[in-house]
C-alpha cells in the first residue's frame, strides 16, 4: 500500500498571518498604526528553504492587501546571512544583523545587511564606521541596549547607552535609527515591560538631545513571538519574531 502523501513542509501563510493579526491588535489596543510596527523574522536557524517560502508567503499577502510592507529578515549569526542573503536575492529581502558581530566578520555583514541592530560598543560603530564610509548609502545601525542587566544578554548598559549613542551619531557612513533590546527572561509583564519602558525613555533622551545624528533615532526594536503585544504597548516600531511564524527552531543551532 501506498503510504499517505505526508507533507513535508507546512505552508507559512497562516502564520504569518496570525502574527499580522497579533501586530494589528496590539496596535489598536495601543492607539497606535499597524503600519508604525515593522515585523521582522528571525529566521536564524531556518533552512534557505524555509525562508523563501517565508518571503514567498509575505509576497502574496501584500498582494492581496497592498497596504501591508515587506518583512525585514533578521539573522544573528554572519555565518549564516552570508549563507542564505545570495540565494534569496531574487527576492530581495532587507537583512538585519540581529547578533553579536564579530569584527572579522563585519565585511561580510556589510555585504548583505542594510541594517545591524547589534551595536554595543563604540569599536564596533568606528569599524562600520570606516567600512561603510565609502559607500552611496549610509549604513543604519541600532544600538542594543541591555535593559535587563542579565549577564548572559548582549548590549551596553543603560547607564552607558545616550553617550554611545551620541558618540555613534557623529560617525560618517552610520546612520542611528534606533534601539534594540532583548527582553528580561520574565513571565511578568511589568518586569520585562520596565525594561521597554526603559528603552523608550533612552530612545526619548536621545533623540531630544539634539546632538548631531541622533534626530533619526526614533526606531525601538523589542518584542518577540512571546511578547510583541507588550513592546508594542510600550512603544515598539520594530518587533522582530521566529518561531511565531517558523514552529520552533532545529534545536542543534541554538542562540
Ligand atoms: C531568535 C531571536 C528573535 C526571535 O525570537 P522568537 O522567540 O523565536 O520570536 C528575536 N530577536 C533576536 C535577537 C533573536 O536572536
Amino acid at each position: 500500500m501506498e503510504p499517505a502523501a505526508v507533507p513535508h513542509h507546512v505552508p507559512l501563510d497562516a502564520p504569518l498571518a496570525a502574527v499580522r493579526d497579533r501586530v494589528a491588535r496590539a496596535c489598536a489596543a495601543a492607539g497606535r498604526r499597524p503600519q508604525d510596527v515593522t515585523l521582522l523574522l528571525a529566521s536564524k536557524a531556518q533552512t534557505t528553504a524555509t525562508t523563501r517560502e517565508a518571503l514567498e508567503a509575505d509576497a502574496r499577502a501584500r498582494a492581496a492587501d497592498p497596504s501591508l510592507r515587506p518583512v525585514l529578515l533578521g539573522e544573528s549569526k554572519v555565518q549564516e546571512l552570508v549563507a542564505k542573503a545570495p540565494e534569496l536575492v531574487d527576492l530581495s529581502p532587507a537583512w538585519h544583523v540581529i547578533g553579536p558581530l564579530q569584527s572579522n566578520k563585519v565585511n561580510a555583514a556589510l555585504r548583505w545587511a542594510s541594517c545591524v541592530e547589534s551595536v554595543a560598543s563604540l569599536d564596533l560603530a568606528r569599524r562600520l564606521s570606516t567600512r561603510a564610509s565609502g559607500r552611496a548609502t549610509p549604513l543604519d545601525v541600532m544600538l542594543q541596549v541591555n535593559v535587563s542587566g542579565e549577564p548572559t544578554k548582549q548590549g551596553v548598559t543603560p547607564q552607558d547607552a545616550a553617550p554611545l549613542a551620541v558618540a555613534v551619531g557623529a560617525l560618517e557612513g552610520l546612520r542611528l535609527v534606533g534601539f534594540m533590546t532583548i527582553g528580561a527572561r520574565s513571565d511578568d509583564d511589568r518586569v520585562v515591560g520596565e525594561g521597554y519602558d526603559l528603552l523608550r525613555t533612552i530612545r526619548d533622551e536621545v533623540v531630544s538631545s539634539g546632538a548631531p545624528g541622533t534626530a533619526s533615532a526614533s526606531g525601538l526594536s523589542m518584542g518577540m513571538s512571546g511578547d510583541l503585544e507588550l513592546a508594542i504597548a510600550c512603544g515598539a516600531t520594530m518587533v522582530r519574531v521566529g518561531t511565531a511564524v517558523f514552529g520552533s527552531r532545529p534545536a542543534v543551532a541554538g542562540r
